[in-house]
């Protein structure tokens, strides 16, 4: 249920109904607009109705129903859009975000080179896997803690705030210490254990699209990172299985606009892992940029045939130089910087 406070309502009375909501047994999450501030109750779903008691509260103006299933991450709680502040970058405003680096941290050398030259080429945020999940056992399976130690290095040399995947709950505190932002990988985008640990967190949180998950299934699980109280949710596209074989997967983008009507929360795209290829990286990265996505994440190598994971699909350091010039040309068009 959302309770729509009145304009005028003052802060005694929004706690008033805070607590009364949690008398009730419901979750409240606050939503603070410029006009008024509402109130989402999320919890046991066959009770909700109890909740309609809220209206006769001093300060209510009305309590309203969700429809959608996904309920904190749906328009109908908030309507503006979700705008993240990561150390002075923001993501979901005008600014199209870019976020690169390679595919895992090797080396202290290779991240610090890399994160230097993506941030002079224009990038904002540096990635790089420490732990990586693969699908075989027998592949790199990352760093671990080192891999921390050498990203959070280079964030700091490169003036630049870090993002990397986490695939434990029971790493989520030491992830923290390290990097900015969380990222939940595609094969882990259902882990509920993991996306209610990550809701716990201080740190805000890249949520890529599981390769089989509907748009439906997706925001359910940005739910369960709402749900518990972490509201700092950026959705990412990465690509979905389908018969098609001449790409790694199948970029969605049409799931860019789709999220648009759906959700306030940020949307990115990551054209590396949808496509597979550094050659289509470009040219997604536009559409990408076209499709109204905030932001994408492209994988970038000093040098992409020793890389120890997704070589094909990671850009040289010239690449993504003529890349990033042609996403400017293409952020202005739409409007945007
Ligand atoms: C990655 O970002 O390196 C990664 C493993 O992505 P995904 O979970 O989308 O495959
Ligand atoms: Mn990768």
């Amino acid at each position: 249920m959302v309770i729509v406070m009145k304009p005028e309502a003052t802060e005694e009375q929004l706690k008033e109904v805070i607590s009364k909501i949690e008398e009730l047994g419901y979750k409240p999450h606050v939503i603070y607009g410029a006009t008024r501030n509402v109130i989402g109750a999320v919890g046991d779903e066959r009770g909700k109705f109890i909740l309609q008691s809220l209206e006769v509260m001093d300060g209510v103006e009305a309590v309203i129903p969700i429809l959608k299933p996904y309920k904190l991450a749906s328009k109908e709680v908030k309507k503006d859009k979700t705008i993240i502040d990561v150390k002075g970058v923001s993501i979901g405003g005008n600014e199209v975000i870019v976020i690169a680096g390679p595919c895992a941290v090797e080396d202290e050398e290779q991240i610090i080179k890399t994160a230097t030259t993506v941030k002079s080429y224009g990038a904002h945020i540096l990635r790089g896997g420490a732990y990586k999940p693969r699908t075989s056992p027998y592949s790199f399976q990352g760093l671990g803690e080192e891999g921390l130690k050498m990203l959070k290095k280079a964030s700091e040399f490169a003036n630049m705030p870090v993002v990397t995947e986490v695939i434990n709950p029971e790493h989520v505190d030491l992830v923290c210490e390290y990097v900015d932002i969380l990222q939940i990988g595609t094969r882990n985008s259902q882990n509920f254990e993991l996306l209610k640990r990550v809701g716990q967190a201080s740190k805000p949180v890249i949520l890529k699209r599981g390769m089989s998950m509907t748009i439906k299934e997706w925001l359910m699980s940005a739910e369960y990172i709402l749900s518990e109280g972490n509201m700092n949710v950026i959705l990412c596209e990465r690509g979905i299985r389908t018969f098609e074989a001449a790409t790694r997967n199948t970029l969605d983008l049409a799931a860019v606009a789709v999220l648009k009507e759906e959700t306030h929360l940020p949307v990115i795209v990551d054209p590396s892992h949808a496509t597979g290829y550094a050659k289509y990286v470009g040219p997604m990265s536009c559409a990408a940029v076209a499709a109204g996505a905030d932001g994408i994440m492209i994988e970038v190598h000093p040098q992409p045939e020793k890389a120890f994971s997704d070589g094909p699909q990671s850009l040289n350091f010239k690449s993504f130089a003529e890349i990033i010039t042609k996403i400017r040309q293409f952020a202005q068009v739409a409007g945007r910087t």
